[in-house]
């Protein structure tokens, strides 16, 4: 006896340009989001900032309301490590933050989260989220040059392995996703190495990729609100994350305004805008 894997949406060309509009608009929330971050404010006023750019272009959230979430965005601050609920929390020089958001055009979904250190860096949060931002981009990287879904999280597993220095942790409890007309879909994408190699990659396949890396244990529990996501050691931890989609010519990173250029061609694959 078997299980059926769950279908995997594939998009047209089209339903992807739709999708990199939603991600451009999203794009464009988080700078202002990022921008915004700094010592004083409330993680309030970074979902207010965020929630303006998207009704603004005409935006709708799909993070507000997402079974009951009350928020635009996810701020996950210090040992937060997701789903952190914006609110009258200030800021503080030295805090990490990651800013995860998302924004439907059309009905067409986009994901994307960013790493904030406020004000002053630990010279360790800084390596934590450099190194975290880079294993992103080389599961993107390998979406591009691989054949299963499973090479991403290996790749992501290699990087993240061979940094010199203290070793750090890769999340297992929370991963990345399929996305489309819905904002989490099939397949799972893993952060990590396993021997399963996951479904094929084929154009039409769009994913969140979404490393969240920690600086201690690996292991998670979530807090009375029944949203944030903390680490039980109280180590921080940090996550990045972009949508990216499959077409017959390549691959674009649909949250960058550039289709992930700057960061994709130094590891040998140029993104090609989807015909
Ligand atoms: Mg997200
Ligand atoms: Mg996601």
């Amino acid at each position: 006896m078997g299980f059926r894997q769950p279908r995997i949406e594939l998009k047209n060309n089209a339903q992807m340009r739709t999708m990199h509009e939603a991600g451009l608009v999203l794009s464009r929330a988080l700078d202002a989001a990022v921008a915004a971050a700094v010592p004083g404010v409330t993680t309030k006023h970074l979902d207010d900032v965020f929630a303006a750019v998207l009704n603004e272009a005409g935006a709708k959230s799909n993070f507000l309301g997402y079974h009951g979430f009350p928020a635009t965005v996810c701020t996950s601050v210090n040992e937060e490590v997701v789903h952190g609920i914006p609110g009258s929390r200030v800021l503080q020089d030295g805090d990490i933050i990651s800013i995860d958001g998302g924004a439907i055009v059309d009905g067409w979904h986009s994901d994307s989260a960013r790493t904030v250190i406020v004000g002053t860096a630990d010279p360790e949060d800084q390596r934590l989220s450099d190194v975290t931002r880079a294993a992103m981009w080389r599961g993107i990287a390998a979406l591009a040059t691989g054949t299963h879904v499973g090479d991403i999280g290996a790749a992501i597993d290699d990087y993240v392995s061979s940094v010199p220095g203290k070793p750090l942790g890769i999340l297992e409890d929370y991963v990345g996703h399929g996305i489309g007309s819905e904002m989490h879909m099939a397949p799972d994408v893993l952060n990590y190495r396993t021997t399963h190699r996951g479904p094929r990659i084929k154009p039409g396949l769009c994913l969140a990729i979404e490393p969240m890396l920690v600086r201690g244990g690996i292991e998670t529990a979530v807090l009375e609100d029944d949203w944030t996501v903390v680490t039980t050691d109280g180590k921080r931890s940090c996550q990045w994350e972009h949508s990216v989609a499959v077409h017959e010519k390549g691959i674009w990173v649909l949250s960058a305004p550039d289709g992930g250029a700057e960061d994709l061609v130094p590891l040998g694959v140029t993104p090609v805008p989807i015909p």
